[in-house]
């Protein structure tokens, strides 16, 4: 019994140290992975940066790019590297159109559940991707923000650096409805907000929701007097 219970503190420990610790270190905590724009937000300074997480989708990204490009908004793209492999059309569009790409893994694994070799293989495969295609990429969100203990090494060895969010509206849930997406969207954000949403994935038709939130969210941001960067042109980047 003693040994069952020593062996079970054993695991726990080690799950805390490879998974739980280098998840909220790197979440929470670590300032250079950025959570929120570090420009100064004064009352002059109406910042913000809209990412999607988990596309692309055939089915919804060209639809947010066609409501973006009309109302001239930028934003960036966290894109799953299998599904960017699939369509990378829409990677060549959102990048002509002036948008920001960046990686969201290339499977959309857990990365606390991942073995350091998976963990290396994922990054890999999305630096190769990137290099195949052409694309410049640097920023990299884990999948629900979760990492192990050889995340942050294996992302700063092919070149990315990790990048959070501060403003979530749930939009990915199968009790979201447009109606809740934009009053969350308006509540939270703020000058400096680093805005999460998701092109694809979720409850199904759930980006159905996101893109019917965003026709009304977006143009009141824009009459606030918002203006919307790429997460890249956040300066901490610039300060390594
Ligand atoms: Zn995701």
């Amino acid at each position: 019994m003693k040994k069952l219970k020593l062996l079970s503190l054993g695991i726990l420990l080690l799950g805390a140290g490879y998974s739980i610790i280098p998840t909220y270190y790197h979440k929470l905590w670590n300032p250079r992975n950025l959570r929120r724009l570090s420009l100064k937000p004064d009352s002059s300074q109406k910042v913000i940066a809209l990412t999607f997480d988990d596309g692309p989708d055939p089915r919804y990204t060209g639809r947010i790019l066609d409501l973006l490009k009309e109302l001239h908004v930028k934003a960036t793209f966290f894109v799953v590297g299998e599904k960017a492999k699939q369509h990378p059309q829409l990677i060549d569009r959102m990048i002509k159109e002036g948008h920001q790409v960046a990686f969201h893994s290339f499977e959309h694994g857990n990365g606390m559940f991942k073995t350091p070799g998976y963990t290396k293989r994922d990054f890999k495969k999305c630096r190769e991707l990137a290099r195949k295609y052409g694309w410049k990429i640097r920023l990299f969100r884990p999948p629900w923000g979760h990492t192990n203990l050889w995340s942050k090494y294996y992302a700063k060895k092919n070149g990315f650096e990790l990048a959070y969010w501060n403003v979530m509206a749930q939009d990915w849930s199968k009790h979201a409805t447009p109606v809740t997406i934009t009053t969350k969207l308006m509540r939270r954000i703020k000058p400096g907000s680093v805005i999460c949403l998701h092109d694809s994935g979720g409850a199904p038709g759930a980006p159905e929701h996101t893109i019917s939130a965003l026709k009304q969210v977006l143009p009141w941001l824009l009459r606030q007097g918002y203006e919307f960067i790429g997460l890249e042109d956040d300066p901490i980047w610039k300060r390594s």
